[in-house]
């Protein structure tokens, strides 16, 4: 491995618990690293239960944003590489727990382990005594096994790595190993943190956002097509198709009762949205909706706009509330363009008395009559991109 530069070590979270399909999620995760990493003249190598990663010390930055937005990996750490002899690891302990007293912390505690059973201490004499060096060498930094603030890591394995400060990973799963997905991305809040949370769960996203020009501007369009964008920093890249509805829309408003355009606008969103899956090999619709957060989220209303899909549709934000979706849309840097103010369709078409427990038997007679497929079907005729 190449001493030069910044050396990283990456832990697999849930992956150690996948039994038979460890091996495939492992090279997954590997695929996606190699492919965010591509362009830094990073270097990867896999050991038993960590990846490694080498890259110069200008593309540290680079490599660490990477780290912090790739699915699949429970922690990271900058790490020190260093010969399997005793005074070697010795030194090298001492020099991470300098870093780690330089960095404000006033206790330490020293975790080993050793997979290379040939190296002449064991992991508990291993902590022993460079606790003692380091304790010896760095007066004023004190052993403190049960709280401490910062921990040396050590890990003999092929070669022998210490750490200190180990950040949180995004952890769930690779994106690919859960199939695909069509996510209905609309220009708000909900939408964007569902997509994420699916990407997590190792599925790989395709959007869907249904425009609605001029009703909507085309303002509403680039918010969307960012959106995707940032989805796609964690995702893998998301695809996004980006289809004209004003007809459909047009119909729903010269056929139906004003008060069932929102539930009936839901019907032909998933109708379509189920087309354009099915032609791009996605297992499962995701939406952004949320149990009774607006008038058209109740359980009738969401039956009837399922009741046109034509294929599960996964709704991971179902039971959170709004002040949590956006605590996450924060985090992921999708808020602040979920805001701007430019309205997506629904909210222009949407009637002052929505209908809220939407009967189905009467949901479908409606949207039968507004005969629809015809329009549907050139759905594709109205894709602008995508
Ligand atoms: P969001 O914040 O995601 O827009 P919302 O709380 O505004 O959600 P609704 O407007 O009722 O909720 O939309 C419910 C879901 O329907 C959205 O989360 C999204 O998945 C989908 N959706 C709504 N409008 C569109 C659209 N124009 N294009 C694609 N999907 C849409
Ligand atoms: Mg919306």
């Amino acid at each position: 491995m190449n001493e030069q530069g910044a050396l990283y070590l990456l832990k697999f979270g849930e992956l150690t618990l996948k039994g038979g399909n460890r091996e495939t999620f492992v090279r997954v995760l590997m695929g996606n690293l190699a492919a965010m990493l591509r362009g830094t003249g990073a270097s990867i190598t896999r050991t038993e239960g960590r990846l490694y990663v080498n890259c110069s010390v200008e593309k540290q930055a680079v490599c660490e944003d990477v780290f912090s937005r790739l699915a699949g990996i429970s922690g990271w750490a900058r790490a020190r590489g260093s010969e399997k002899t005793v005074e070697a690891l010795m030194g090298a302990a001492v020099d991470e727990a300098r870093v780690c007293y330089d960095g404000g912390a006033h206790s330490f505690k020293v975790e080993a382990r050793r997979t290379d059973k040939s190296f002449p201490l064991n992991s508990y004499q291993i902590c022993c005594m460079a606790g003692d060096r380091i304790a010896g060498a760095i007066p004023g930094f004190k052993v403190d096994v049960h709280s401490p603030e910062a921990t040396v890591n050590i890990e003999v394995r092929e070669r022998a790595y210490i750490y200190g400060a180990e950040r949180r990973g995004l952890r769930g799963l690779p994106v690919g190993v859960s199939g695909r997905g069509m996510l209905l991305l609309s220009g708000g809040i909900d939408s964007p943190v569902a997509g994420y949370l699916m990407a997590l769960r190792g599925m790989r996203i395709f959007a869907v956002y249904f425009h609605a020009y001029p009703y909507t501007p085309d303002e509403a369009r680039q918010k969307v097509v960012r959106l995707a964008e940032i989805v796609g920093l964690y995702g893998m890249g998301v695809k996004l198709s980006v289809v004209s509805f004003t007809k459909v829309e047009q119909r729903i408003k010269e056929r139906a009762p004003p008060e069932w355009s929102t539930v009936l606008l839901r019907m032909a969103m998933m109708d379509c949205a189920s087309t354009l899956a099915v032609g791009k090999r996605c297992k499962c619709l995701i939406t952004g909706e949320s149990l009774g957060q607006v008038a058209s989220q109740t359980i009738e209303n969401m039956t009837c706009a399922e009741s046109r899909a034509r294929l599960p549709v996964l709704r991971p934000l179902i039971g959170l509330d709004k002040e949590s979706i956006i605590r996450q849309a924060v985090k992921i840097g999708t808020y602040e363009t979920s805001i701007l103010p430019y309205q997506d369709c629904c909210t222009i078409f949407s009637p002052p008395h929505p209908v809220i427990h939407a009967p189905l038997h009467e949901a479908a007679a409606l949207y039968d009559s507004l005969d629809l497929p015809s329009l549907l079907r050139t759905a594709g005729g109205f894709q602008m991109q995508g």
